[in-house]
């Protein structure tokens, strides 16, 4: 997958613009606050369908005006694509190749990228919720049914945690009502335990191979998914069956919590560095290439699926990895298309880099 060109207007600092990208390594250069990472926010709303760091959309709209819109034209192995979102007051729209799509799990998936940014190393020692977060993420681009599945259970859980609060408080409520909840929530969970199992197997074979390339056999992670039923189970039925299992066997513990205590909301990926819970273990440096290797991971996973490599977008993290890894990266992506920001000089002399210099909001190529 190729991006070809980035517009915006009146996105973040940027009042208009139309960067054309090449098909290697891109390098948005400059200082600090210019505007590096609005561009790689602005690529990444389309692979994720929101931003990766606001809240809310409004927070892009750039200040003192009263919408913005982005466009990006894409080439995949089907041919050349475009998408479009924009955001006027309250109004968000998204299009594919001019045409409306209204909801967000026809939007996601399209354009596929990677992102990796300084925030992803919280993905080691963070809570529970920094890698359910990723692994959302990142299942979403895998398959585009994941969002439907999760948006369904997060609606039930909602309703049901309602349901437990009633209960706990005394409210008379007829069980049968949780019940009924208990079952549409197992039904989503098996879903969603499916894409988690088979996404994190593939990970795992990844992951590990790449972090023993990168630290020269020194170091292997192995991943684990971590939830409240069994691993390995393939029987969609089975799956459900054994959640509702755990939902009916705790539901006098859930109504005294007033909330949903089990099911894919919590569970966790579990990282291992050489045999070690790498939460407790892992270094600054050893974390560094845990992310690496993931991300590295999840790019490797889409193209086995779908035929081609994401774009990769690396957000300041060149400046994070020493030598001998920056190395590694720069070899693993050689042939793929990359948009890395930086403001440091070291990459601006490299040859065969499209380098666009940003300033105030401003992208200019560099004719080196
Ligand atoms: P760094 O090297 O520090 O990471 P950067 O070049 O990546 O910097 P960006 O995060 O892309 O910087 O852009 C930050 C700039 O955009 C800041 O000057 C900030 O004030 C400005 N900015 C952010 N949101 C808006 C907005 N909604 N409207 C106008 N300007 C904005
Ligand atoms: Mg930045």
């Amino acid at each position: 997958m190729k991006i070809k060109s980035f517009k915006a207007k009146n996105f973040r600092n940027i009042e208009e613009c139309n960067i054309e990208f090449s098909e290697g390594v891109n390098l948005l250069y400059g200082n600090n606050a210019e505007g590096k990472t609005n561009i790689l926010e602005g690529i990444y709303v389309f692979s994720r369908g929101r931003s990766f760091r606001a809240r809310e959309d409004s927070e892009m709209v750039k200040f003192s005006e009263d919408g913005f819109n982005i466009n990006i034209k894409y080439e995949t192995l089907l041919g050349e694509e475009s998408l479009e979102y924009s955001l006027f007051g309250k109004e968000r729209l998204r299009k594919k190749n001019g045409y409306r799509i209204n909801k967000i799990t026809d939007f996601v998936g399209n354009l596929k990228a990677v992102l990796f940014y300084p925030d992803n190393m919280n993905l080691v020692k963070g809570s529970p919720e920094e890698r359910r977060s990723f692994l959302n993420i990142a299942i979403s681009q895998y398959d585009p049914l994941y969002l439907k599945y999760y948006q369904g259970y997060k609606k039930t859980l909602e309703n049901r945690n309602c349901t437990l609060k009633f209960l706990q408080k005394g409210f008379p409520v007829d069980r049968e009502e949780l019940f009924a909840w208990s079952r549409t929530l197992s039904e989503y969970a098996s879903l969603i335990f499916l894409l988690r199992e088979e996404y994190v197997e593939k990970l795992k074979y990844y992951s590990k191979i790449f972090s023993l390339d990168i630290s020269g056999g020194r170091e292997k992670i192995t991943l684990s998914y971590e939830c409240d039923i069994e691993n390995g189970l393939r029987d969609k039925d089975l799956i459900k069956e054994k959640y509702e299992k755990v939902f009916s066997e705790n539901i006098e513990r859930e109504i005294l919590a007033g909330t949903t205590l089990f099911g894919p909301h919590r569970d966790d990926l579990k990282i291992d560095i050489n045999g070690k819970d790498s939460r407790l273990f892992a270094s600054q440096g050893q974390q560094r290439s845990i992310v690496l290797s993931m991300k590295l991971g999840e790019g490797d996973i889409i193209h086995s699926r779908f035929g081609e490599y994401p774009v990769y977008l690396f957000d300041d993290v060149l400046s994070e990895l020493d030598d001998e890894r920056r190395a590694y990266l720069a070899g693993k992506t050689d042939n793929l298309q990359t948009v890395i920001t930086s403001c440091e000089g070291a990459e601006r002399h490299l040859k065969n880099i499209n380098v666009i210099i940003a300033e105030g909001g401003t992208y200019v190529p560099s004719h080196r």
